[in-house]
């Protein structure tokens, strides 16, 4: 499940789309038992020039702060949802083993978050106030997207949210960063097995 929002320059009529709720579903494949989950932001991406989620590459401490209101939420579903003490401990331990390996990701990973249509690393984040606010400027035009529309989908394409350590689309590598990603798997592996 998840929503495309559409967006018109008001200045240019340029025409824009993000999709929300991709966080939850995408994830890094690592060798983690429970791999890191992506954490997403809105970007203006100067590669594909168009309004878009990018990665959002979170420190030690927003991690931490994340999984902590993760685990209040999770916690408060007994009484809201009616969840049993089985679901309540499925999806915390789940929660639970993103933030180990999400603090591992952290450690290892080196580039730089990249777009999540293009894998540019030429992006701009929007500020979380823009964010909020929902209106996103559109770079050397002076106008601002505004949303027009909205489509619920049923499916997403999970395999484009399924990343390399790098924070590339596993769906389209090519043969040398194919060969990139083995090799930081291997490193990954080494790293999580081997040193204490
Ligand atoms: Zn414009
Ligand atoms: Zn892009």
């Amino acid at each position: 499940m998840g929503t495309i929002f559409h967006y018109r320059c008001d200045r240019c009529s340029e025409l824009a789309k993000l999709q929300i709720g991709i966080g939850t579903h995408g994830c890094y494949m690592t060798p983690d038992a429970i791999p890191p989950r992506l954490h997403c932001q809105a970007a203006w991406c100067y590669g594909c020039e168009s309004l878009s989620q990018a990665e959002k590459l979170l420190s030690r401490d927003q991690l931490i702060e994340f999984h902590g209101s993760g685990s209040k939420i999770i916690q408060e579903m007994e009484f809201r949802n009616g969840w049993s003490k089985k679901q309540i401990g499925f999806h915390q331990q789940r929660i639970d083993g993103q933030l180990e390996s999400g603090l591992r990701l952290q450690r290892i990973r080196r580039t730089p978050p990249r777009c999540l249509r293009c894998g540019s690393t030429n992006i701009k984040h929007y500020s979380s106030e823009e964010i909020s606010e929902g209106k996103y400027r559109h770079p050397n035009c002076g106008g601002y997207f505004i949303k027009y529309e909205h489509d619920r989908i049923k499916h997403i394409m999970l395999a484009d949210y399924k990343l390399t350590i790098d924070g590339l689309s596993m769906h389209n590598l090519s043969t040398t960063e194919r060969f990139k990603y083995y090799l930081q798997y291997i490193w990954y592996f080494i790293q999580l097995h081997f040193s204490s």
